[in-house]
């Protein structure tokens, strides 16, 4: 059986399958950045999931000097670290159109 250290599982209510996207969007206070993470999911909740995470950012209140972008797709990377995620544009352009 292979070793699987770190099983990231799907973010979705009642659904335990693997997680394949990150759904994430980049936050700054003008000094500090940070990817923030809505949620972990698989290919079959990313679309509910994902209009979730843009009506949340729809409805955060930020601080004066604060910024927080669109919601966005990253593909996870088996292993990978933040910075070797790689961004899906065009599923967030069908997911969230704007
Ligand atoms: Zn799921």
């Amino acid at each position: 059986m292979p070793m699987s250290p770190y099983p990231v599982v799907c973010y979705a209510a009642g659904c335990d399958a693997p997680a394949a996207y990150k759904i994430a969007a980049k936050w700054s206070d003008g000094t500090t950045d940070e990817l923030k993470t809505y949620g972990l999911v698989c290919a079959a909740c990313l679309a509910a999931q994902f209009a979730a995470a843009c009506a949340k950012r729809t409805a955060c209140r930020l601080a004066v000097g604060e910024t927080l972008d669109a919601p966005g797709v990253y593909e996870l990377s088996r292993g990978g670290r933040d910075r070797a995620l790689i961004r899906r544009p065009d599923l967030e352009a069908q997911l969230c159109p704007s």
